[in-house]
């Protein structure tokens, strides 16, 4: 593993757009868990209760799921970024990070120090919440705290008492166009694509990739477990990503001070 390390490295150094896009096994590290994994969240939960259509037409559903949210199982304030989170926002840091694309939507990423601007959250992400009538944002932390406080069961807009939902992407409902707009020109762009902790499954997120390949790039994977663009890639890692990205970053950085 020390060698691939070592190449990786190598081909950041070399590359001038690196686009790293990040997947689930990037949060289990931070003990969040991998919704589609055995065990995981819809072994208990029924995803077809937790659609976008269901959440819409109905009170009931709602309440659901503020239950759901309170429960912490998915937005903690205890949760915290790993080594992987912050090693990929010191790569930023360097000028070896062109932009972030994610699956997850636990706000990590933005939380281990890589500017907004730079993370495009192909899935929304969970730690706030808009109202759908008049736009109002607020920090889901703070939505719950009201809950508590209040003893509500589905809490509704300060302003305007519209529907407030999570802005992480439900089932059923459409990716963010903006995001996506943004992961495809990014992805088409870059000359060095990293995959880190996604199985490559879930589109159209996984169809980034193939984007960078299309274009020329330079595909590398690090996960646990084989992906459908396994045979495209250049390199595969297979190792946590906590593990390897502050090795990646350590040889990145000697190799950029010897330059
Ligand atoms: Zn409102």
């Amino acid at each position: 593993m020390e060698e691939q390390i070592d190449r990786l490295a190598d081909m950041i150094a070399r590359s001038k757009r690196v686009v790293v896009f990040t997947g689930a096994g990037v949060s289990t590290e931070s003990g969040i868990p991998d919704f589609r994994s055995p065990g995981g969240i819809w072994e208990q939960y029924d995803p077809s209760e937790f659609t976008y259509q269901r959440f819409l037409s109905s009170a009931e559903n709602r309440k659901m799921h503020w239950q759901f949210y309170r429960s912490g199982t998915l937005v903690s304030k205890d949760t915290k970024p790993n080594p992987a989170h912050y090693a990929i926002a010191e790569m930023y840091r360097i000028g070896k990070l062109d932009c972030l694309i994610t699956q997850n939507v636990d706000n990590l990423h933005q939380q281990a120090g890589l500017p907004e601007e730079k993370v495009i959250e192909l899935h929304g992400n969970m730690r706030w919440v808009k109202c759908l009538k008049c736009g109002k944002r607020t920090p889901t932390d703070e939505v719950v705290k009201r809950i508590e406080a209040e003893n509500v069961e589905e809490p509704r807009c300060e302003k305007c008492s519209g529907i407030l939902k999570p802005e992480g992407v439900f089932f059923g409902e459409s990716l963010p166009e903006r995001a996506l707009r943004e992961a495809t020109h990014y992805s088409h762009n870059c000359d060095l694509f990293i995959v880190i902790g996604s199985t490559l499954i879930v589109t159209p997120a996984a169809y980034m990739p193939s984007y960078a390949i299309q274009s020329g790039a330079k595909l590398v994977i690090i996960n646990l477990s084989s992906t459908p663009l396994d045979h495209e890639a250049t390199m595969i890692i297979e190792a946590k990503a906590g593990e390897v990205m502050p090795k990646v970053l350590e040889r990145l950085k000697d190799k950029l001070n010897r330059k």
